[in-house]
This record gives structure tokens, C-alpha cells and sequence, in this order.
């Protein structure tokens, strides 16, 4: 069992505003939201980040990206448009280490991003 920030909102031992959740995934907002929408897509399953993946995770991941997608569309902002983004290791920003999908959306969103 991790004690990682993440694995502790899965387990309801940090309150979280969830948006989503099954047997794998969980997705819940940002505290410090950045956009509109902004929710943070996660697998149930402790993976520290990108470059730890293997084969065995693909379907994670892509359930991430599918997930993600799905709560754009259900909270209106598919066809105007949403970012995904994996922030991974120090100089792409990223702060807990548990994979997690960022989605964005409900202001235009600048490109190339900071
Ligand atoms: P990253 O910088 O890509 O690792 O993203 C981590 C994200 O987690 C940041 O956008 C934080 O605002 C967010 N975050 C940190 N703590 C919490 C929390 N307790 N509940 C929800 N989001 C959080
Ligand atoms: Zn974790």
C-alpha cells in the first residue's frame, strides 16, 4: 500500500471533489485549478510516472486518455476543445508522483504551453 497523495485520495483518506471513478480509474479536481474545468485522471493502480510504463500498463493508460475524454464531452467542452496533458519528472513540472492525466478546458488554452 502506498502512501503516496494520490493512492490516499483513492483509498478516501484525503477528501477529494470526484468526478469519476470505476474499479480502475479515478478522476477528481484539481485543488488549484488552472482552468474551468481542470481534473486530474488517474489508474487505481500506483505507477510513479511516464517512464516507469510497461506493456502491462497500456490499457491503463489508454483508459486515462478514453476517460478523459468522456468527462470533456459530458461536461460540454468536446467540440470546443480540451487539453490532455502527463506532466513527467522536474522540468515538465511535475509534483506528485503518481500517474496522472491533467484535462483542461473552458479557456482558450495557449500553445506552446509554459
Ligand atoms: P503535477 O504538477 O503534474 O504533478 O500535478 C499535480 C497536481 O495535483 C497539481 O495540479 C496540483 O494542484 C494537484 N493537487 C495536489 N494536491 C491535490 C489534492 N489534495 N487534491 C487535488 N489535486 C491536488
Ligand atoms: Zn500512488
Amino acid at each position: 500500500m502506498s502512501d503516496c497523495l494520490f493512492c490516499r485520495i483513492i483509498r478516501r483518506e484525503i477528501p477529494a471533489s470526484i468526478v469519476y471513478e470505476d474499479d480502475r480509474v479515478l478522476a477528481f479536481n484539481d485543488i488549484n485549478p488552472q482552468a474551468p474545468l481542470h481534473a486530474l485522471v488517474i489508474p487505481k493502480r500506483h505507477i510513479e510516472r511516464l517512464t516507469d510504463l510497461t506493456p502491462q500498463d497500456d490499457a491503463a493508460i489508454g483508459e486515462l486518455a478514453r476517460r478523459a475524454a468522456a468527462i470533456a464531452r459530458e461536461k460540454g467542452y468536446a467540440d470546443g476543445g480540451f487539453r490532455t496533458v502527463f506532466n513527467t519528472n522536474a522540468d515538465a513540472g511535475q509534483t506528485v508522483f503518481h500517474v496522472h492525466l491533467h484535462l483542461l478546458a473552458g479557456r482558450r488554452l495557449g500553445w506552446p504551453p509554459g
